[in-house]
Order: structure tokens, then C-alpha cells, then sequence
């Protein structure tokens, strides 16, 4: 059994510091359930501030060589780590399954987008080629690099235990900087894998930690004078509480926020297509992805010809067990995020929308225990009712009722959040005004589910981002790295005499 493998049946999930896996020395544990079943299969450390600041001091320590090693050996680890990701991309993907819940199938796709980012950052010589100019004045040339930050730190949800913690300590490692993970302590298994898969692939130790943990740990970062830059993707709130404070403590920070994201259907769309969008980017995952569609606004007639397969698809859903292969949708990751999903569903039937499937009291045999929940459809869905307006993060979709186009637009404007949107039409102006007028940060058109390639950079607008810079592609090489100017000339260009005017090209 390969040393990743372990961790599948690890009763006690640690830490991983300093190029090894670390029992938690704290007394303070959190519980790791297998979603379908309803078992409590292991328990997760929850670090103290002393175990924080030994992760730290490691990253620290590992900082100065590993920045001053050349981009292109750095690349050279980072591709052994690419070889290991894909060769065990199914043992990765069934962790997620087991403690995350969401089908396999899916789990393989999410592994694959996190694959995605390392090949990116494999490409890490040509990103940091700085820029350069010859004779800014006669005998003086000025160029400019990227250096990297120090140790920095990323604060992951439970919804992608693989991929969202790619889109950072790739491209943060790729740019010479140290990396600290914590991860979500609801999925914490995959986080250890990959520091295995690392260490394989070479790296020195320190340059990647995993601590687990909850506020605390969380805390510990967000003040640690050591830590230069916190990413963190979560809900609105936390995200919200991690700009602030990292700010406040001098930090640079990127918060990816929660979401509710609209797909509008034109009267002229291809409805079968629709209504695969909308059944896949609804229930896939159970809801539980910060890129699903939540809400469909049908515009015109287009409710008339959508409703009537939607409801029928909506029913017969595949919700199985994730291990099963046929799978469509698996379980609600907890029992605590089962409840609040089923109390937005009777405060939407409270406020009066029309609940047309219901996915209460959903029951698998043999899996009486699971946190299991149907699908749910509501129509005549309104905007200041709160299944509109706030996150449910679940297999809930609401549909509004609009007249044209531009009220379609002019709703999805007014929302709070602005992650991920998207437009079904055959036309193609309404596609470019769509594009060009929509206040959302990741725009499909006839696609459900835009999440940018690795190469591009995700992130959303008002409050799914707050911070300047989108997570990888560019943009986070720009994020984990800080830019220098420098400017030479050497002895035998140099005039007589103090200058006590501002300097200008001569
Ligand atoms: P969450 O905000 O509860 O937790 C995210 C991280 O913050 C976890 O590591 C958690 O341990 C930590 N945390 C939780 N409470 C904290 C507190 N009070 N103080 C400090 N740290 C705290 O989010 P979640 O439930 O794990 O994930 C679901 C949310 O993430 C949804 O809102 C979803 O939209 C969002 N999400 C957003 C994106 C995006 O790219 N915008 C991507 C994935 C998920």
C-alpha cells in the first residue's frame, strides 16, 4: 500500500509540516463523517497556535533556498508532481468521494481541473520573464522582476478539497514563495495526499505544509508577522472577515466569496440543451459548488416550453451513492448543511413560491443514516424572497419569471453577488450584449458552467471577490509575487557632478 493509500484509513487525520506527517498535539478534534452512510469515520486535529507557528517557522526556513532556486529546477519539481497528481488521480478522487460525498465521476473532474493549475505553473520560467529596456537614458537601462512573497497562506472550503487549493499552491510555489494549506476540516484527507505526492516529487521540505484546523488556526495566520499573503475561498462572511483582518494586519489578500448564479434562458435557446444545463449545473455536485446555477430566469415564453421536461428530469435524478458509477447526484456533504438546505426549502414554500419537486424526506435504501436529499424545484420564484436572495449551496433551483431581456439583465445586476452567470440564446447580439453588460465576473454563453482554464484566472464580482487579484492563471502570478524596478548604469557612463534635479532622460 502506497504511503497516500494510508490515509485513506487513517482513524486520526494530522498535520503535515516540515516534509512530515505530524500527529496533532492539540486536544481539540473535529469529526469526519462519510456523508452517504452517515458513519463518523475518523477524527481531524484542529491546530493550536503553537502547532500554526511551527508551520510557520518551517516555511520560513525553507523560503530562502527555495526562492533562490531557478525558476526552470523549481518547474522540474513541479512537473514530477504533475506525473503523480495524474498517476494517482483515482485514489485522490475517492478520498473526495468518501468524505465529501460527491459522485466519483465528478471527483475525477475536479481532480483533473486541479491538474489543470499545476500544468499551468509548469510554465513558470516564461511567466516570469520580466520586462526590460535599454538606454531609459543614455548609459542607464531599466528593467523590472517578480520576486516572490515569503510563506503564504491558503484557507480552502470543503467543496473542492483538490481543486481549490490547486488554483493557489501551484502557482505560489511555481513563484518561489513557501506554502501553508488549510483546508477545510470537513474533507481534510486529500490536503495530506498531496503533500505525500509532493514530498515524492521532490520538494523540499517546508516549501508545502497542511495544518488542519478551524477559526483558530485560521487566526493564527491572519496575524502571524511571518505570513505575507492569505487566499481563502469560503463563504461571504468569512471572506468578508479574512479581507478585513488580513489587511489590517499588513497582509495581501485575495477572499473568494460565496455565490448565486443565474442562467437566463432566451425564448429562442435550443431547449433540450437548456434543460441539460440546467439539470447538470443545479444537481451536479448536489448544489455544492460555488459555479452552479441556483436560479434560471426563463424570459418570455421560454418558461412554458423548459418547465415541463425540467420537472420531469428533476425526478428522476440518479441520486445514489457516489461510489456508484452511474451515479448523478450523492449526498449533502453534513447533516448541519442538510438542515439549512431544508429550511430554505419551507421558507420558500412560507413566502409563497411554487415548489414543483421536492427533494424532502429523500431516502436511499440501505443508506438510512446518509444526509440525503432530492433534488427541489421552485417556479414563480420572486426577489425579495431569501431562497432568491441568499446562498443555499444546495440541489435547489429557482426559477424567475421575466418579461425581456434587459429585465433579465437589469435582476441579475441588483443581486448581492456576482460569481458566475451565464445565457442560453441562438442570437448573437444578445450574446455580446449579454457579455458586455452583465455585472458578473465569469460569463457563459450556452455554457452552464463557466469556470475559466487554468490559464485565464477565476474569480467573481461584488461580493463572490474581495480583493484586486483573481485566483491562478496571471493573475496569481502577479498575486504571489511582487514586482521590482531596477535600474544600472556602470562607472564609465557616469557624468561629473551631484544632480539635485529630478532626473530625466539625457
Ligand atoms: P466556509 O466559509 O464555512 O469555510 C471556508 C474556510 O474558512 C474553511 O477552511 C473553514 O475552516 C474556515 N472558516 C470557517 N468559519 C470560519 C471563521 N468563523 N473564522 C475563520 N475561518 C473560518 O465555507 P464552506 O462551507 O467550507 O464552503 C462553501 C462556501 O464556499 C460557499 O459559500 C461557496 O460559494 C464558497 N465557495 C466559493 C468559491 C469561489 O470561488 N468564489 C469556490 C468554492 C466555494
Amino acid at each position: 500500500m502506497s504511503n497516500i493509500e494510508l490515509h485513506l484509513s487513517a482513524t486520526e487525520i494530522g498535520h503535515y509540516i516540515n516534509g512530515a506527517p505530524i500527529a496533532g498535539n492539540s486536544t481539540r478534534f473535529g469529526e469526519v463523517f462519510n456523508p452517504a452512510t452517515g458513519a463518523l469515520t475518523r477524527k481531524v486535529a484542529l491546530a493550536n497556535d503553537a502547532e500554526v507557528a511551527r508551520a510557520v517557522a518551517a516555511a520560513k526556513a525553507a523560503f530562502p533556498a527555495w526562492a533562490d532556486t531557478p525558476p526552470i529546477r523549481r518547474a522540474r519539481v513541479i512537473f514530477k508532481f504533475l506525473e503523480l497528481m495524474n498517476a494517482n488521480k483515482d485514489l485522490l478522487a475517492a478520498a473526495i468521494t468518501a468524505e465529501h460525498g460527491k459522485v466519483f465521476t465528478d471527483a475525477q473532474g475536479e481532480v483533473s481541473r486541479a491538474i489543470d493549475v499545476v500544468e499551468f505553473a509548469c510554465g513558470i520560467p516564461q511567466l516570469l520573464k520580466g520586462d526590460y529596456t535599454d538606454q531609459v537614458s543614455t548609459g542607464i537601462d531599466n528593467w523590472t522582476m517578480r520576486q516572490p512573497l515569503g510563506v503564504v497562506a491558503g484557507i480552502t472550503p470543503f467543496n473542492f478539497p483538490t481543486m481549490v487549493p490547486a488554483w493557489m499552491f501551484p502557482v505560489a510555489i511555481a513563484c518561489g514563495n513557501t506554502f501553508i494549506l488549510k483546508p477545510s476540516p470537513t474533507d481534510p484527507t486529500p490536503s495530506l495526499m498531496m503533500a505525500d505526492l509532493w514530498k515524492q516529487a521532490g520538494l523540499p521540505d517546508g516549501v508545502f505544509n497542511v495544518v488542519q484546523g478551524d477559526k483558530v488556526a485560521v487566526d493564527a495566520l491572519l496575524t502571524h508577522p511571518e505570513v505575507k499573503a492569505i487566499s481563502f475561498v469560503g463563504s461571504t462572511p468569512i471572506a468578508n472577515y479574512i479581507y478585513e483582518t488580513g489587511a489590517r494586519h499588513g497582509k495581501r489578500v485575495q477572499a473568494l466569496g460565496g455565490a448565486k448564479n443565474h442562467l437566463v434562458v432566451m425564448p429562442d435557446a435550443d431547449i433540450d440543451q437548456v434543460v441539460d444545463a440546467l439539470i447538470g449545473s443545479a444537481y451536479g455536485s448536489a448544489g455544492e459548488r460555488c459555479m452552479a446555477i441556483s436560479v434560471a430566469v426563463l424570459v418570455g415564453d421560454a418558461a412554458d416550453k423548459v418547465m415541463p421536461k425540467l420537472i420531469e428530469r428533476t425526478k428522476t435524478l440518479k441520486i445514489k451513492n457516489g461510489v456508484e458509477i452511474d451515479a448523478e447526484m450523492g449526498p449533502i456533504v453534513t447533516k448541519v448543511a442538510l438542515d439549512r438546505i431544508t429550511g430554505y426549502i419551507d421558507d420558500g414554500v412560507k413566502s409563497g413560491a411554487e415548489l414543483l419537486v421536492d427533494g424532502r424526506g429523500f431516502k436511499l435504501a440501505g443508506h438510512e443514516k446518509g444526509f440525503w436529499l432530492g433534488g427541489t424545484l421552485f417556479d414563480h420564484v420572486t426577489p425579495e424572497m431569501r431562497i432568491y436572495k441568499e446562498e443555499i449551496f444546495g440541489p435547489v433551483l429557482s426559477c424567475v419569471r421575466v418579461k425581456d431581456f434587459s429585465a433579465a439583465v437589469e435582476l441579475i445586476n441588483a443581486h448581492e453577488f456576482g460569481n458566475g452567470v451565464s445565457c442560453f440564446t441562438r442570437d448573437g447580439n444578445v450574446a455580446r450584449e449579454f457579455s458586455r453588460r452583465i455585472e458578473v465576473g465569469m460569463v457563459g454563453i450556452n455554457v452552464p458552467i463557466p469556470v475559466p482554464m487554468a490559464w485565464h484566472g477565476f474569480g467573481g464580482w461584488k461580493r463572490s471577490l474581495f480583493g484586486d487579484m483573481h485566483a491562478y492563471g496571471e493573475e496569481g502570478v502577479r498575486f504571489y509575487t511582487k514586482q521590482k524596478s531596477i535600474m544600472q548604469r556602470w562607472p564609465e557612463s557616469i557624468g561629473k557632478g551631484a544632480e539635485f534635479v529630478m532626473p530625466t532622460a539625457k
